[in-house]
């Protein structure tokens, strides 16, 4: 049952129509011959009927004519007549029922009286003709009919069948005669045969005009329309062209209407297509980079910032996880906090170190964020990330500006303020000393004006460059303003560690400088104090080396005092 199911659905219209078609015209054919057929039964049947009963009648007519002429009584006469009348055609067999009890009878193998049957008591007793189809020779059918022979008058004598006195309209006997029925079976089988013919005749010629109806309807109304719409589907789809609809076919109206309702989905594709090349656009021309991975981080899409941030093509990232970025600084507990951070909030930002294709790490500013499936289940991630390298640089550049001088690039006094009051608390803490340098050039407004502005602030380069040779790594030397400078000196011994590092400076300025084309000597005057011994702030303590420069600058310059 199921395999039909599935066979009719699978069929074709245009097979399903002939199917239909031709199926309920073989059943009304069937019923028509079966009608037919009937009809001309029942008329082989009448026209058997008939001649039987008017062979019947006629042995009546006989015997009537036997009784009038006073020949009834001597059987040969009554023989001679069932023999004549045997040979009418088709007679199988002939009966004279004379009486209740006693039957003459007529027909191969039989004997000549028998016993009336049960028949022939209903037809004596009721007066009425009955048929009925028996078996006849070799058991072919037959049909038997048995007329009454009802008295048209009283009479009375030898002369009758029955008896000696007979009443008008009493049943007086009866002839029986069975008749071969095979010609009529013969005559029927023909006719069955032509309505047979004639069927499969029709149904062929119904089947070529059915067909050829049932494809000129299909091709016209279905077939043909359906291609061409299909056909403006496919190069729809093909071009991908959404400005274009297909024709609407207005003698069609399913079809016209299949076609206007594929022309609003392609209006409706053309108005998304038309936000989705927006949304690529944005997407290629963004400054930030974009990458777009699945849900199992793998990447299935990159902009062009990201190929000029990373330096990976789009074709070399797709597929890959995002994770060919990683610089290696970060430890695997910063990237477990970030994605837990963004499944259980949907988002993360910030600061990362990743690596370019060329190996060069880079800073970035990274935004992950997720995109759920009506499920409420991630089914991407999206990262959006900068460079910022450059932003680092000029924040670093800020930085220096705010924290060192621009000309000698020493800590300025902003720098050196905050790292003396570090110095001065570790040391209270430590019970270390510090010791602070004030230094300020000789004469250093000749230079000026004699060599130019600019050749003063190369020899001020110059002499913060040897500055730095004569101290510590951990020592800090700030450019105060103009020629003055100070060195901080922490965890010294004492002022005789101090006095070295003064010793060493005039010592170092007492080489030239090269300047340009010119040597200059230039030197400095040096106050020296210490923390806790002069004081233990640090205002006090600078100011305390400042009055110890000036006695410094007063007693000759070219070298350094104490303060006292
Ligand atoms: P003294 O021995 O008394 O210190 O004499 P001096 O000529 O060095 O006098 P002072 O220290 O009072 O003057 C410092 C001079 O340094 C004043 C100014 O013309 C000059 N100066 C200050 N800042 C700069 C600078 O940035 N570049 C240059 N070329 N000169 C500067
Ligand atoms: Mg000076």
């Amino acid at each position: 049952m199921n395999a039909l199911i599935k066979g009719w659905r699978a069929t074709g219209v245009q097979e399903k129509l002939h199917i239909l078609i031709q199926g309920a015209l073989i059943i009304l054919f069937f019923v028509l011959m079966e009608w037919v057929l009937g009809r001309f039964e029942i008329q082989v049947e009448r026209a058997a009927e008939v001649r039987a009963e008017e062979t019947a009648n006629g042995l009546i007519n006989g015997m009537n004519m036997l009784m009038l002429t006073g020949q009834i009584s001597d059987p040969e006469n009554r023989k001679l007549l069932l023999s004549k009348m045997s040979q009418s055609r088709g007679v199988l067999e002939l009966r004279i029922v004379r009486g209740r009890g006693v039957v003459e009878q007529f027909g191969p193998g039989l004997p000549e009286e028998a016993p009336v049957d049960e028949m022939d008591r209903e037809v004596l007793s009721t007066g009425k003709t009955l048929f009925r189809e028996v078996a006849g020779e070799n058991g072919r059918p037959a049909l038997r009919v048995v007329v009454p022979f009802i008295a048209k008058q009283d009479f009375r004598g030898t002369n009758c069948l029955l008896c000696h006195i007979t009443r008008a309209g009493s049943v007086n006997g009866a002839a029986s005669v069975t008749i071969d029925l095979s010609e009529e079976l013969v005559q029927l089988a023909d006719i069955e045969d032509w309505l047979w013919i004639g069927h499969i005749v029709m149904q062929l010629l119904l089947l070529v005009i059915i067909s050829l109806f049932v494809r000129f309807v299909i091709v016209r109304n279905i077939t043909r329309p359906i291609k061409k719409l299909q056909h403006a589907m496919a190069e729809i789809q093909h071009d991908m062209d959404f400005s274009r609809r297909a024709d609407v076919d207005t003698n069609n109206p399913d079809i016209g209407e299949m076609a206007q309702n594929f022309n609003l989905l392609v209006e409706k594709l053309e108005r998304a297509n038309e936000r989705l090349q927006l949304f690529v656009k944005m997407f290629d021309n963004s400054g930030e980079a974009i990458l777009i991975t699945d849900a199992q981080r793998r990447i299935i899409a990159v902009n062009s910032a990201c190929y000029r941030i990373t330096g990976y093509a789009e074709d070399e990232v797709i597929g890959m996880n995002p994770n060919i970025l990683a610089s290696g600084r970060h430890e695997a507990r910063f990237y477990e906090a970030m994605w837990q951070s963004i499944n259980d909030t949907g988002l993360w930002q910030g600061e990362i170190w990743n690596r370019r294709k060329n190996g060069e790490v880079y800073p970035e500013w990274l935004s992950i964020g997720t995109v759920k499936n009506a499920h409420n289940e991630i089914i991407n991630y999206i990262a959006v990330f900068s460079d910022i390298t450059r932003r680092k640089e000029a924040e670093a550049h800020i930085e220096h500006l705010a924290h060192y001088d621009s000309l000698t690039h020493l800590p300025n006094r902003t720098l050196f303020s905050d790292r003396l009051k570090h110095t001065l608390v570790a040391g209270t803490r430590n019970k270390t000393k510090t010791a602070l340098l004030f230094l300020d050039l000789d004469k250093f407004k000749s230079v000026n004006d004699t060599m130019g502005h600019l050749a003063g602030d190369m020899l001020l380069q110059s002499v913060a460059h040897r500055l730095k040779s004569c101290v510590r790594e951990t020592d800090t030397i700030c450019r105060q303003g103009g020629d003055e400078f100070m060195i901080l000196l922490p965890e010294v011994g004492g002022a005789e560690d101090a006095e070295m590092i003064a010793q060493k400076i005039v010592g170092a300025m007492s080489e030239p400088h090269q300047i340009g084309d010119k040597e200059l000597v230039i030197t400095f005057s040096i106050g020296i104090s210490v923390c806790p011994d002069d004081a233990t702030d640090d205002d006090m303590l600078i100011k305390h080396a400042d009055d110890a420069m000036y006695l410094a600058k007063e007693s000759g310059r070219n070298n350094y005092k104490f303060f006292a």
